[in-house]
């Protein structure tokens, strides 16, 4: 009986670690993964430097920060972070970077966990077997888009 590896929602420990800066256990404690299973996946996406030093602000940060630079005429202040509003970290337009802090970054996300918290309310999101799916309806529309 093979048991299936568990899965780590990778734009979720992108974003925990490179956006809100949080270290490697921080983050695998939140996505319930070991933290060598962290690292792994941080080093492949280029995230940490191939030394393994815990890389504060790694190539990808940077790359989005002098984005949101440049669309914010100037450079981002300490504590100010770029938030991705379609939460792909690799979609760098100006129009998808929203820059913010720490807190702001906090009632963004509270505030989309809200949403979504409604969307399982009205039956677009449902729960099975131990986790979140979407309702047929809702994947309908999310082809359409
Ligand atoms: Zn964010």
């Amino acid at each position: 009986m093979s048991q299936a590896k568990p899965v780590v929602n990778v734009s979720r420990v992108l974003h925990l670690y490179v956006e809100e800066g949080k270290g490697i256990r921080q983050v695998a404690a939140e996505v319930e993964a070991g933290w060598k299973q962290v690292q792994r996946l941080l080093k492949r996406h280029g995230v940490l430097r191939p030394g393994g030093r815990y890389a504060p602000s790694s190539y990808s940060a940077k790359l989005y920060r002098q984005a949101a630079a440049k669309k914010l005429g100037r450079v981002l202040r300490r504590g100010e972070l770029v938030h991705h509003i379609d939460g792909d970290h690799a979609n760098m337009t100006e129009k998808n970077l929203f820059v913010t802090n720490r807190s702001g970054h906090q009632l963004l996300h509270r505030q989309l966990e809200r949403m979504a918290l409604r969307l399982v309310r009205n039956g677009l999101i449902q729960w099975q077997d131990d986790s979140y799916t979407f309702s047929s309806e809702m994947e309908r529309q999310l082809k359409h888009v």
